[in-house]
């Protein structure tokens, strides 16, 4: 048995980042890896503009506005979006609004609050500071400058920031194929009648959500009986069409349990056949030459802290994320966790945000690797490591987040 630390360090050691482009429509690159540096073609912010609606004014002008007020001719009012006609000279102001140009001989703005308008005048009430809500072109990044590096993840900030700059089309790292493969005669889909002894493949729904969500593209392989020679053809498509294969079922020692020997005679290289993890010991890892093989137990909880803890990590190495390893979060024990201290343990839960820090508690019910019922409403698995049998209710404890931000967790 591959300890955990050792076998994700297995993993993340043969797994080489996707580094073909593509690209797509800014509005769809949330979730996808910039692939290029990108320089900004524009100034930020684009012309010298107003922070706030006030009055576009010369320093020189208003500086002892605090001792007595100043009178100034309002020459013109610049709404957002129009270029102002005129310059200002001594003695003059131009009305100005939130984001509007300043006009050329202006170099600060007098907030509204501060003046009192009559007619065609404005008498200044208080002396500003200097260049006082004047946002300079330029300043918040000149043209040419690096907009944004390759590898970053783009999300709605860079979204708005690529959009700002006119980046319609933006180039990313081709996403990670990943082929989806449930084995086992027991096996039917969600709309079949169950016959005795038959339970549906939920195993395929679930790793299909977890697909999506880390950003990669699922694709369905059939189903597969406990037949090698099926087992054998199945597994040789879905190693040619991906990058990442995930099977599930299949991998222990049981008669009809064929994986790790179809994977042999394929000539995979088989890198892991167990970890020293509850609930997913049986994991099977090898490597071909363009794909990495994951057999997962069929065990729903089983296979879905596989996902977690493994395959999630390789997914997002894959995909281009630095720093790909798994990622624990301390948190405080909600009530007693238990294992039986062999194998790195894995507690199904939920994590919440208190006044105290984050507290993880187990999901009611029992912790069975077979049932999938209580993993209802988790939002994260506590980690109780080797050679302890029990963290205490109060004790810090280690978590990893596995769903999206939830209002629980923020
Ligand atoms: P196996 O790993 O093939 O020995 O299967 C272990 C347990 O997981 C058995 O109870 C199977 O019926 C169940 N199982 C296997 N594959 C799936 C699947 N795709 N969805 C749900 N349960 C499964
Ligand atoms: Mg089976």
């Amino acid at each position: 048995m591959t300890p955990a630390a050792e076998a994700e360090a297995i993993i993340l050691g043969c797994v080489v980042p996707l580094k073909d482009v593509e690209t797509v429509a800014v509005d769809q690159a949330a979730g996808r890896i910039l692939a290029a540096d990108l320089t900004s073609p524009l100034d930020f912010p684009h012309w010298d503009n107003s922070a706030m609606d006030g009055y576009a004014v010369r320093y020189a002008d208003v500086e002892n506005a605090g001792t007595a007020p100043v009178t100034l001719e309002v020459i013109e009012e610049i709404p957002a979006g129009q270029s102002p006609n005129k310059t200002l000279a001594a003695g003059q102001a131009a009305r100005i609004l939130t984001g509007s140009m300043l006009p050329k001989g202006a170099d600060t703005i007098v907030i509204q609050e501060v003046t009192q308008r009559q007619g065609t005048q404005v008498t200044i009430l208080e002396a500003p500071k200097p260049e006082q809500f004047v946002r300079s072109q330029g300043s918040y990044l000149k043209t040419g400058n690096s907009l944004m590096a390759a590898g970053t993840l783009i999300g709605a900030a860079e979204i708005a920031v690529l959009a700002a700059a006119q980046q319609a089309i933006v180039p990313v790292f081709r996403r990670p194929r990943v082929a989806i493969l449930s084995t086992g005669d027991e096996l039917v889909s969600v709309n079949q009648p169950l016959q005795p002894g038959q339970i549906v493949d939920s195993n395929q729904y679930a790793l299909k959500t977890l697909v999506e969500q880390a950003g990669a593209v699922p694709v369905l392989v059939d189903r597969v009986a406990d037949d090698p020679e099926a087992l054998k053809g199945a597994i040789a498509a879905a190693v040619h069409q991906a990058d990442l294969v995930i099977s599930s079922g299949g991998v222990s020692v049981g008669d009809y349990d064929y994986v790790d020997e179809v994977l042999a005679s394929l000539g995979g290289h088989i890198l892991i056949r167990s970890v020293a993890v509850k609930p997913g010991k049986p994991l099977t890892v090898a490597q071909f030459q363009t794909c990495l093989y994951f057999g997962l137990p069929g065990n729903p909880a089983s296979a879905m802290v596989g996902f977690w803890r493994f395959i999630a990590p390789a997914l997002r190495q894959l995909a281009g994320v630095q720093s790909a390893s798994a990622r624990f979060i301390p948190a405080v024990a909600g009530q007693d966790l238990k294992a039986g201290g062999q194998r790195e343990t894995y507690l199904w839960g939920r994590l919440t945000l208190t006044e105290q820090g984050y507290e993880f508690r187990l999901a009611t019910g029992g912790h069975s690797s077979g049932n999938l019922i209580n993993l209802v409403g988790t939002n994260a698995l506590a980690r109780v490591p080797v050679g302890q049998t029990c963290i205490v209710a109060g004790s810090p404890v280690s978590v990893m987040v596995v769903s999206l931000p939830t209002a629980d967790l923020c």
